[in-house]
């Protein structure tokens, strides 16, 4: 920790990279974890384009659920680390796999989200995207204007992530001198693969989750523990 707090003190240029398990401790269940289950279906299940396909109401019904929680939930210490971080560091980038807009209401401003927004309702029609903060929705599926069902405005498994997005990410990773891997297991592609293009382009990279992963032994620091208490302390003076 106290390395790893060193490193963080002289870093210029910081990316980080962060996943579900940031928003665990704000009560949102990660997709692998004992909460990745919704009645008897598994998460990775139904976020898919085919699970759209044919069940749109039964996707829906757990888009609703999973609104209706975040929409009840705060920002805990590991988001609010994060702005602080943002403060600090001359040049700071927030890339992460959350849909929940969790950091964003945390106070974060430079976010490249990778895989969409939870808030995000598009056309399957026209393509038309409206914010949309209800929760619960009044009536499922909802409906564009045009007539035609909506879908959640986020990257489904098997879906290409936005380009700009991706970009954005991208650059960040290759140009940072540290870069910190938070609360994913990092086996989602290609967000996954930021962590390996940070070390390819000579960034420390500091892990920071609550179990061991596939990364843990790769990285230059695994930090173990939930994120809402690591993050404060590795922020600590
Ligand atoms: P994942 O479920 O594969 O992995 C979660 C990781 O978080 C695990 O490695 C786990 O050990 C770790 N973790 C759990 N609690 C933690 C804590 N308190 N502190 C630190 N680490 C903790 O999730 P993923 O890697 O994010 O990939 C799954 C995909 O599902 C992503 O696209 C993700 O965005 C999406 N997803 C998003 C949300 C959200 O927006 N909150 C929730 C579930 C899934």
């Amino acid at each position: 920790m106290e390395e790893a707090r060193g490193w963080l003190r002289n870093a210029a240029n910081v990316a980080a990279l962060t996943g579900s398990g940031i928003s665990a401790e704000s009560g949102i269940p990660t997709f692998r974890g004992s909460g990745g289950l919704w009645r008897s279906y598994r998460a990775e299940d139904l976020a898919t384009p085919e699970a759209f396909a044919r069940h749109p109401l039964l996707v829906w019904q757990w888009y609703d659920w999973r609104r209706t929680l975040i929409a009840a939930a705060q920002p805990n210490p590991g988001h609010l680390a994060l702005v602080e971080l943002e403060t600090r560091v001359p040049s700071f980038t927030l890339i992460t796999q959350n849909v929940d807009g969790l950091h964003a209401r945390a106070g974060n401003s430079r976010i490249v989200c990778l895989h969409g927004d939870i808030w995000t309702l598009r056309c399957t029609a026209c393509g038309k995207e409206e914010q949309n903060l209800q929760a619960p929705l009044p009536s499922l599926p909802p409906k564009c204007a045009c007539g035609a069902i909506q879908r959640p405005g986020v990257v489904w498994f098997g879906e290409p992530l936005p380009p700009h997005a991706w970009l954005a990410a991208e650059k960040a990773s290759s140009q940072c001198d540290l870069f910190l891997v938070i609360g994913t297991s990092a086996v989602v592609m290609p967000a996954g693969g930021l962590v390996y293009l940070a070390r390819q382009s000579g960034a420390r990279v500091i892990e920071i989750n609550s179990e061991e992963t596939h990364l843990s032994s790769l990285v230059d620091c695994s930090l173990r523990g939930p994120a809402g208490t690591i993050l404060p302390e590795l922020l600590r003076p």
